[in-house]
């Protein structure tokens, strides 16, 4: 139970004068670009939810025994908004975003930010930052919502007092290659293991990947593929995207969610989009063998990755230290290439929203 926050605005610090933004929005790449404000919200046991403020941005500075940096207590999520063919504005699903921050605090034993906060968190930045969302075609003003347990305490126990955040980063594609991305598969690490903290966005989930992201770097590839960590067999998932299947019959597969997977906002969307088309979809697990047999004997046609960040990015091949394997033409199939234009145009505002998806601002 939280009332409603009001929050303090400083308005305007202008650190970066507005011809100088102009430049840094031309080719942003991504997380590079940083806007001119942050929100904070603080928590401590007992107190509740407080201080909620929008000020500029500027350097943290923590006690060296502040709990996060000790014990990793610490969620983050991930979301776009979008600038609209009338140059208004837009935010995609933030509510999904903010259940899912929730279940994340949940599983981190951390306090969880109620969901009204989350999206009036977002409203605010985007509202002071608004002239940071790129209008170029595949830009946006990517939000980072994230949350650390603040307490300087080097006790093992979760945290009394937490810091809640939200930055902003003017973004455009998240991969060079527009087509097909070749995939590296992880024999040597998983990601995630049955208990484990697979379905959470927490920030050990990306440490601990890392050694394999470099290893795929190392090889020549993209992205990690991981393998379940029970029979390493099953397909889960990306480093930070869900992946789908095409078959030659038109249906469609992606790993199902069980507790060791992030269920992505894009993945359910997707699925969702596909449905409306009468498309079979299946949530089943699929076998890294059965992917590769498939791929050579063409009843596999495509297959992708997808996220807030890569939005829909072709896999053109697959590689590992016992495989290699190409799909379909190693571009864009006709079905991802579909999907993906339905959802982006969702986004963009040049198509209807049957969902209700998009908030406008
Ligand atoms: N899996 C992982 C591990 C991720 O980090 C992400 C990005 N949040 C996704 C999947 C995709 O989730 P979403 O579509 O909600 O961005």
């Amino acid at each position: 139970m939280t009332a409603a926050l009001s929050f303090t605005r400083e308005e305007h610090p202008a650190l970066i004068p507005a011809s100088d933004r102009a430049v840094f929005l031309e080719n942003p790449g991504f997380g590079k670009v940083f806007t001119d404000h942050m929100v904070t919200i603080r928590y401590a046991e007992g107190k509740g939810w407080h201080d909620a403020k929008v000020t500029a941005r500027a350097p943290l500075v923590l006690d060296p025994a502040t709990a996060v940096l000790h014990y990793a207590q610490e969620i983050f999520e991930g979301l776009k908004a979008y600038r609209l063919p009338d140059g208004g504005a837009a935010l995609f699903r933030a509510d999904a975003n903010a259940r899912r921050f929730q279940e994340s605090a949940r599983r981190m034993a951390m306090a969880e930010l109620p969901e009204d906060l989350f999206l009036q968190s977002c409203r605010e930045l985007v509202a002071a930052d608004r002239d940071w969302i790129p209008e170029a075609e595949g830009g946006a003003l990517y939000l980072r919502p994230f949350m650390f347990a603040s307490e300087v305490f080097l006790g093992v126990k979760p945290a009394s007092e937490y810091l809640y955040m939200v930055i902003a980063s003017s973004v455009g594609a998240y991969f060079k290659t527009p087509t097909g991305v070749t995939l590296w598969v992880s024999d040597d690490y998983t990601r995630a293991a049955p208990g484990g903290t697979g379905a959470a966005k927490c920030g050990g989930n990306y440490a601990s990947s890392l050694i394999a992201q470099q290893e795929a770097i190392r090889e020549g590839c993209d992205q990690v593929v991981f393998l379940d960590a029970v029979e390493r067999r099953w397909i889960e998932e990306l480093g930070g995207m869900n992946i789908f299947f095409v078959f030659e019959d038109g249906s469609m597969q992606t790993p199902p969610l069980g507790g060791t997977i992030l269920p992505g906002i894009t993945r359910e969307s997707l699925m969702l989009l596909a449905r409306d088309e009468g498309l079979t979809i299946r949530e089943e697990p699929y076998s890294i063998d059965q992917w590769e047999a498939d791929a050579a004997s063409g009843r596999l046609r495509e297959s992708f990755a997808c996220g807030t960040a890569a939005v829909v990015t072709p896999i053109g091949r697959v590689r590992g230290r016992t495989r290699d394997f190409r799909i379909g033409n190693g571009g864009i199939g006709v079905a991802t290439d579909r999907l993906k234009a339905r959802l982006v145009d969702i986004q963009r505002g040049l198509a209807p929203d049957p969902h209700g998806w998009m908030e406008r601002l």
